[in-house]
């Protein structure tokens, strides 16, 4: 898509100011589709298989993203769309019965099927909520069906997470006004770290913790008014409003990067629970500790190393705060495809002073500022990374920041890790040549 020149803007939509602006650029852009999160998506929700019904193109991009899991069990598939189907000659909603019928036949194990639509099921304005309404009706006893759409028209592959959370928030029951206080933590987790914050919040005395998605598909937590959302990521636009009608607004936090970040998040929810500071020092003390030790060892490869990002995960203002204040590097230009100002407050005041923060995407004029700053490192998506390392940068893949547990105390080491080593492997290729 081609769109108008980037404009500096001085003010957010509501006219209020923000630091710092950001440089708005509407053209073409190189990101996945939200189908892509289906990758994460189907080893958190271990009882789930999610069916997409999509084209070949689709079918292809999820067998290649997949390629490195191929020990997993197959618990996504897709249901390709072909010339019958966009003839007219077939009925797809007879199809799509069709092979839900053969799923759920061969596969009694699975607990909740998700249709996932895709460009083009949207093109073709195949209804996928109606499909799973009806579905879910004849298979009522066996599994709970919903859909989502992953489609990349418009969207970046996080939103894929944030359009499955949106769908399971429509399904989680109603809690009664005089239920105990809970808390919600809403984004997918890697299970270890999902583990260390339950920990952390049971020391804490917040007794009834929630996660969502969890593990198995059955638990689905209640939400009303007494119920606390805090969001363990930034990208969770769509689910945070739905949550913000039934129980009020997400917790305002950093996200729990680094020792700042996990303590300045911990610290939102043991506000909201009354948690005194004495009792929470000594609980959040050690893994401080260990998160700051953990980081220090990267300070000598991280500190002054001249950071670029291209918009790609959501995630980059967070990474580039991590970076910058507890490793020492200089992110020099920080692009996110959409930033919500509300969601990311607290990230955004924290950025260095002089970075140039970048939303949207016009990737030939990013590409041009990039090869003009001449950075350190490029964090930027598989299509442009392995050009610019034939160019001779250090890149480090965007998408893996995903995939990997990267949120907590106890995951800070490794944060820092996943950009410490492609700045290493760049020296030791240099030193050959
Ligand atoms: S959903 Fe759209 S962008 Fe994603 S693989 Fe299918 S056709 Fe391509």
């Amino acid at each position: 898509m081609i769109g108008p020149s980037p404009t500096l803007l001085q003010a957010d939509d509501a006219g209020t100011s923000c630091a710092p602006s950001p440089l708005r650029e509407r053209g073409q852009h190189e990101v996945f589709c939200g189908l892509t999160s289906i990758m994460w998506l189907h080893r958190k929700v271990q009882d789930a298989f999610f069916l997409i019904v999509g084209s070949r193109t689709c079918a292809h991009l999820m067998q290649s993203a997949a390629g490195v899991m191929i020990f997993a069990e197959p618990r996504f598939a897709t249901a390709i769309i072909d010339d019958r189907d966009l003839s007219g000659l077939a009925d797809l909603h007879d199809e799509l019965d069709t092979i839900v019928e053969r799923v759920l036949s061969r596969r009694p194990d699975i607990r909740m099927l998700v249709l996932v639509g895709s460009c083009p099921s949207e093109v073709l304005r195949l209804d996928l909520s109606q499909a799973a309404r009806r579905l879910e009706n004849r298979y009522a006893e066996q599994c709970r069906i919903i859909a989502f759409s992953g489609s990349g028209l418009e969207t970046t592959f996080t939103e894929g997470e944030d359009q499955f959370l949106s769908a399971l928030v429509d399904v989680c029951p109603q809690a009664a006004p005089d239920e105990a206080p809970s808390l919600l933590v809403v984004g997918a987790l890697a299970d270890v770290v999902e583990d260390q914050f339950a920990r952390i919040f049971q020391a804490l005395g917040i007794e009834d913790v929630r996660f969502i998605p969890a593990r198995r598909s059955g638990s689905l937590p209640g939400i009303g008014t007494n119920t606390r959302v805090i969001l363990a990521h930034p990208y969770l636009t769509e689910t945070a409003r739905k949550l913000e009608r039934r129980c009020g607004p997400a917790l305002p936090a950093l996200y729990p990067l680094g020792e700042e970040g996990t303590t300045a998040w911990l610290r939102a929810a043991a506000d909201a629970f009354g948690v005194d500071d004495a009792r929470f020092d000594a609980v959040t003390a050690p893994g401080r500790a260990r998160a700051e030790k953990a980081v220090d060892q990267y300070r000598e490869i991280l500190a002054g190393k001249r950071i670029f990002f291209f918009p790609d995960s959501r995630l980059e203002p967070m990474l580039a705060r991590f970076l910058h204040r507890e490793a020492g590097a200089e992110p020099i230009e920080i692009g996110s495809p959409f930033i919500h100002r509300q969601h990311m407050a607290d990230e955004l005041e924290r950025l260095p002073d002089g970075v140039v923060l970048s939303e949207g995407q016009d990737v030939e004029r990013q590409i041009d500022r990039c090869r003009a700053a001449d950075p350190d490192l490029i964090v930027c998506g598989l299509g442009l990374a392995n050009p610019f390392e034939a160019e001779g940068y250090a890149t480090k893949w965007s998408i893996e920041l995903v995939f990997t547990p990267i949120q907590g105390y106890e995951q800070a080491g490794d944060l820092a890790e996943l950009f410490a080593r492609p700045l290493r492997r760049r020296a030791a290729l240099s030193a050959e040549v």
